[in-house]
C-alpha cells in the first residue's frame, strides 16, 4: 500500500491552508462540508491524525472517531430531514477512495432518491455554508 502524503487536500484543509465550510472541530476530528455533495447536507468527518485510509490508522483513533460520526449522522437526519443517512468510509482507489486522508462520509437520504455521483458537481458556496449552519445548528 502506498504511505500517507501530507499534501493530500483533507491534510491542507486540517493545516488551514485551503478554506472548508467548517461544522465542527475538536482536538479529534475536523467536521466540514463535501464540496461536491452526493445529497443535500453531505458532511465529512477527518480525523486530525494523519493516516491514508482505515487500514493503517491507529485503532485508538478509530475508537475515538466513530462516537463523532454518529453524533453527526443524527444531527444530518434532523438537519435536513432525512429519511436515513448513509455513513462510508472508502479505502484506497479500488475501493473507490479519492482523497488519501481518512474520512468518513456522512450523507442525508430520502426514501426512493438515489445518490448524485461520488466527486460529482460542485456545489455553490452558499449552499455549502448554508447547509454547514444547518448541521451546526442540529448540533447545540
Ligand atoms: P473519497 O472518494 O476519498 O471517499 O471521498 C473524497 C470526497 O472529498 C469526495 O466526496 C469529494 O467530493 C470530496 N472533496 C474532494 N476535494 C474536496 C475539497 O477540496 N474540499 C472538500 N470539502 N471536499 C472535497
Amino acid at each position: 500500500m502506498a504511505t500517507y502524503d501530507s499534501n493530500n487536500i483533507f491534510a491542507k484543509i486540517l493545516r488551514g491552508e485551503i478554506p472548508c465550510h467548517k461544522v465542527y472541530e475538536d482536538d479529534i476530528a475536523l467536521v466540514f462540508m463535501d464540496v461536491m455533495p452526493q445529497s443535500p447536507g453531505h458532511a465529512l468527518i477527518v480525523p486530525k491524525a494523519p493516516s491514508r485510509n482505515v487500514l493503517d490508522a491507529d485503532p485508538a483513533v478509530l475508537a475515538k472517531i466513530l462516537p463523532l460520526v454518529q453524533k453527526i449522522a443524527i444531527a444530518s437526519k434532523k438537519a435536513f430531514a432525512a429519511d436515513g443517512i448513509t455513513v462510508w468510509q472508502l479505502n484506497e482507489p479500488a475501493g473507490g477512495q479519492t482523497v488519501f486522508h481518512l474520512h468518513y462520509h456522512v450523507i442525508p437520504r430520502y426514501d426512493g432518491k438515489p445518490l448524485q455521483s461520488h466527486s460529482g458537481k460542485m456545489e455553490d458556496a452558499a449552499v455549502l455554508k448554508a447547509n454547514a449552519d444547518k448541521l451546526k445548528a442540529a448540533l447545540t
